[in-house]
């Protein structure tokens, strides 16, 4: 099978999928290729692995500074519309808190004043008021006490599953191609001026192409491991694991949980493994029936990093936390919620990425017809849609129309220098996740 396209987007996943369906609002006749969710996530290859294999993410407009706080509001502002056109519903306002500790006050207050420019409602809650609303949720000990910042409307979790189904049908309902397979080889055919990308289907068959005048690689976190990339390229971008524990809770306890909000804890004190900080999101329904309430971790010392594709595989297949790992979220678990009697505890295992800049990559990789948008640092679901748009218009070289300016968003390659084994952003305070 070959097919020519204007512009090829691999992976469709979060990223990718906003970004094939602006391409394809926008005219271009798009091919957009990536795997199916697979069935077991233990005999997952590297490019099956993704990040929106789940049924619940953070979303929230406040953000941790402006670049987040503005694609994750400008995405929200949409997330009806998504809904109402793709008959796809996967937004669930329930509002969103941060428990924040008071010694950051300073940066609190420009998270407010940039969330106010975009319209954004926070109420600002004492650790008293907390307990009044939330009486179920005991906030963590944070040195010089505590502040909640609650956003009650347009905010809550997405499924992102279900986000991404609904991108792809607004994107195929636009003209767009879907093909799902992997791609296996990605290659400028200088000759005729335009990518070669080789791909395996993944109802199995022979091997198929697709030439396109234009590549956008939205591969995800182990982008630089699954062959979306053309060689030698390689992202400055650090893959970690992320460890979950979820909480199987039913009866009298889930009525209790569900009027909560999400949850994430900002402490700032570097404290290695007994720091504070972590996300909690209330009980959801899994595709198994039953409602699990969900918690992760910020970047504590327990979150390693998967240097190699190996390592990687490794995390994904087995889907066990370390031990370390399930202490802390245990620990972290009865300080929010010390009445918690879940029926049962399952382990989940993914990875997240984190870039330099602490943004995701949306530019040209030296020529100006192969795009990157990857990098949701661990918080690029809600802001997707946004992300999508903004990938789109890059790929399509039209004119930049963020606050922030294009060049902060360009892709850097692997940087010659080894980084330092804890960079800042595996310093507190973690930010927003
Ligand atoms: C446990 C966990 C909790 C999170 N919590 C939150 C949260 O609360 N709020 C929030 O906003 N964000 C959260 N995130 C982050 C968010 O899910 C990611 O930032 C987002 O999914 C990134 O989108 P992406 O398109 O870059 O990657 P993905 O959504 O992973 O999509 C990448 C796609 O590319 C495909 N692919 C890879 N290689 C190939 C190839 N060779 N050929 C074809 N396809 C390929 C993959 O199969 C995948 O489908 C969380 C992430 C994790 C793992």
């Amino acid at each position: 099978m070959h097919k020519n396209a204007d512009v090829v987007v691999i992976g469709a996943g979060m990223f990718g999928s906003a970004a094939a369906k602006y391409l394809s609002r926008a005219g271009a006749d798009i091919v957009v290729v990536g795997p199916p969710e697979p069935t077991r996530p233990a005999v997952a290859g590297l490019a099956d692995i993704g990040a929106y294999h789940d049924e619940s993410r953070i979303a929230r407009c406040l953000g941790w500074d402006r670049f987040w706080g503005t694609v994750d509001t400008r995405s929200t502002a949409r997330y009806r519309e998504i809904e109402a056109e793709s008959g796809v519903g996967f937004f669930r306002e329930c509002g969103a808190l941060a428990v924040i500790s008071l010694s950051l006050r300073q940066h609190t207050g420009a998270m407010l004043r940039a969330g106010e420019d975009d319209g954004v409602a926070v109420e600002r809650m004492s650790a008293a008021d907390l307990r009044r609303t939330f009486p179920v949720l005991h906030v963590p000990p944070m040195a010089g006490g505590i502040e909640g910042l609650l956003e009650r409307r347009n905010a809550g979790y997405l499924a992102p599953r279900q986000l991404v189904r609904a991108q792809l049908r607004l994107a195929v309902a636009s003209g767009a191609r879907l093909l799902r397979g992997t791609v296996t080889s990605l290659r400028r055919d200088e000759r005729a001026g335009r990518w070669r990308v080789r791909l395996e289907p993944a109802e199995g068959g022979s091997p198929a192409s697709v030439t396109a005048e234009r590549v956008l690689v939205a591969a995800g976190s182990l982008v630089n491991h699954s062959r979306a990339l053309p060689l030698p390229h390689q992202l400055d971008l650090r893959v970690f694991t992320e460890p979950n524990l979820l909480f199987e809770v039913g009866g009298d306890q889930l009525r209790q949980l569900e009027g909560l909000p999400t949850i994430v804890t900002i402490d700032p004190e570097d404290t290695g493994n007994d720091n504070h900080s972590a996300y909690l999101i209330p009980p959801v329904r899994y595709p198994d029936g039953r409602w699990y309430l969900r918690i992760g971790p910020a970047m504590q010392p327990i979150v390693h990093e998967l240097r190699t594709a190996q390592d990687a595989h490794r995390w994904h297949a087995r889907q066990r936390t370390t031990p370390e790992q399930a202490a802390f979220l245990t620990r972290m678990t009865r300080t929010l919620l010390p009445g918690l009697e879940p029926l049962r505890i399952r382990e989940a295992c993914c990875v997240v990425d984190k870039t330099p800049s602490r943004y995701p990559y949306i530019g040209h990789l030296d020529d100006r017809t192969l795009t990157v948008a990857v990098g949701g640092n661990g918080h690029g679901a809600r802001g997707s849609d946004e992300i999508g748009r903004l990938a789109a218009t890059t790929a399509l070289n039209q004119p930049w129309d963020f606050p922030l300016p294009q060049q902060t968003f360009t892709p850097t390659t692997t940087a010659a220098d080894a980084p330092p084994d804890r960079p800042d952003y595996l310093r507190p305070p973690f930010g927003l996740c």
